[in-house]
């Protein structure tokens, strides 16, 4: 005898015993029960995540068809994505497991199971929430995830927390169709994961914003590509106590064709996202270090300019040889050169990045840490790190020393830099009274509108020459 069994379907294939044998009757209850049983740990395999357990994305997939077809009410569909912060946890493939789990089942207390899914991301969550269409409340749920997610874990996790970024589309409201819905859920996220919020809901401002910058991140990569058109440097001069510039700062420009200046704080992240920031940062670097050459030698000062590097670059294997080949190929001393590096590129992997500012170190270069005090920092590690100067933000910089808390913050970066021995530039001084607070409380070098503008390689040189003129004895 046969069974075919299709989900509630049993077929007997009656060539033989009669049914009304009792004992064969039990025996095929035994295997129905059996073979559903099967069934139901296949369908288990097939639909669930093995790690969380999840319901797995297809199934929601066909779930929002079916609510899209059937009409019966709108529904918000969210992505979760665990931010960076999740990524750089040095785990186990076990332990991972476990956090992964322990934060669904957070997500789980606020959403309900049915309503939660694994993305094909296994940093990723998906979530819908039939019959929600309110933006508020929407938002409200969304925050309650948001802080729930970020609690720490555990022991023995207890030292490890992270966040995420979502972003939210509703149907029907931002799209009537599934795949339009998709996108635009991907756009939200997208455009707040960019900009390192938390996000979240869609909106048609959020959608123009997010095709301007794809029109505009391709016209940067073709304007990469074809010998970097429209980029130029500047340089804003760095001074000490007594006025005399020491050396600069080169920040880059671009003059994007068809649309005009363009800010480095909108394309400087475009260009870390196609990637062409590995192109773009090796050109500052060559630039940046053949005019301080051409400085130093037309003027015989012990000029240096300071350069920015983009946590991506820094990344990269081929960062320190880049530099020692320019260094070379330009026969310019080390100490020409300051790298500035963000605080979160180098708490990103600090045994890593240690390593490498270290052999920089070891050509001569300094390393200033930019915006310190606006990022993540272990202390710890900051002893450790070979970091020659700490570069004090502008938004410190803005209301000291009038201001109490920035007064407070300021003095606690100046002696945290002298007991660990860095060096210290208060960068964004725009008056008088800054400037002078700021040297009597210890800070060493000093840039900022009230010296300079970032200006034109030929307007510091002739900048250069006024002080030269001013420093030479009369004949
Ligand atoms: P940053 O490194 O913090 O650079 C300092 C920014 O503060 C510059 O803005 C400068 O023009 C501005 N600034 C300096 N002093 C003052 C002041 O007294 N008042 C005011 N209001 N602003 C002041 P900019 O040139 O727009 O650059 C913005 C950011 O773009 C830079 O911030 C840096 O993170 C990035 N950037 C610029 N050039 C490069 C580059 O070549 N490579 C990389 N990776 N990033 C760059
Ligand atoms: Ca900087």
């Amino acid at each position: 005898m046969k069974v075919f069994l299709n989900y509630n379907l049993v077929y007997m294939n009656q060539e033989m015993s009669p049914l009304n044998d009792k004992e064969e009757v039990k025996r095929l209850k035994i295997q129905l029960e059996l073979e559903k049983e099967h069934i139901e740990q296949l369908e288990k395999l097939l639909n669930h995540d093995p790690d969380t357990g999840l319901l797995q994305k297809h199934v929601l997939i066909q779930r929002m068809r079916r609510f899209i077809k059937q009409k019966p009410m709108g529904f918000a569909y969210a992505i979760i994505r665990l931010d960076r912060s999740y990524q750089r946890i040095k785990y186990t493939r076990d332990r991972m497991k476990v956090l992964l789990y322990v934060t669904s089942e957070r997500i789980k207390e606020i959403v309900g199971e049915k309503n939660l899914y694994q993305s094909d991301r296994s940093d990723e969550f998906l979530i819908i929430l039939p019959g929600i269409t309110n933006k508020e409340k929407i938002k409200r749920i969304i925050t309650r995830i948001t802080q729930k997610i970020k609690e720490y874990h555990n022991p023995p996790a207890s030292d490890i927390t992270f966040g995420c970024h979502v972003g939210v589309a509703v149907f029907p409201d931002h799209a009537q169709q599934l795949e339009d819905l998709q996108i635009n859920t991907e756009i939200a996220l997208g455009i707040y994961e960019h900009k390192r919020e938390q996000g979240f809901i869609y909106s048609p401002e959020i959608g123009e914003i997010y095709h301007q910058k794809e029109a505009l991140e391709s016209i940067l990569l073709k304007c990469v590509q074809q010998g970097f058109q429209g980029f130029h440097l500047v340089y804003q001069p760095i001074v000490n106590s007594q006025n005399k510039i020491l050396g600069c700062e080169a920040l880059l420009r671009w003059d994007a064709p068809g649309h005009g200046a363009v800010p480095p704080t909108q394309f400087i992240p475009m260009a870390e996202h196609s990637g062409s920031i590995h192109f773009l940062g090796h050109w500052v670097l060559y630039h940046a270090m053949n005019q301080v050459k051409t400085w130093r030698h037309e003027m015989g000062m012990d000029i240096f300019v300071s350069i920015n590097v983009s946590p991506i670059q820094l990344e990269s294997q081929k960062f320190v040889g880049i530099v020692r080949d320019i260094l070379e190929s330009l026969e310019l001393p080390g100490e020409a050169i300051h790298l500035e590096v963000t605080e979160s590129s180098v708490m990103e992997e600090p045994d890593m990045i240690i390593d490498k500012l270290k052999q920089l170190q070891s050509l001569g270069i300094r390393i200033m840490l930019d915006d310190f005090g606006t990022g993540y920092s272990s202390l710890s590690y900051l002893n450790q790190f070979p970091i020659d100067t700490l570069k004090i933000p502008k938004e410190f910089i803005d209301d000291f020393p009038n201001n109490p808390q920035s007064m407070d913050m300021v003095r606690a970066i100046l002696s945290l830099a002298r007991n660990f021995g860095f060096n210290t530039l208060a960068e964004g001084v725009e008056l008088k009274e800054q400037f002078d607070s700021l040297i009597a409380e210890g800070c060493k070098y000093i840039q900022g509108f009230l010296f300079s503008r970032p200006i034109d390689a030929t307007d510091l040189e002739e900048l250069f020459q006024k002080q030269k003129s001013e420093t030479q004895p009369e004949p």
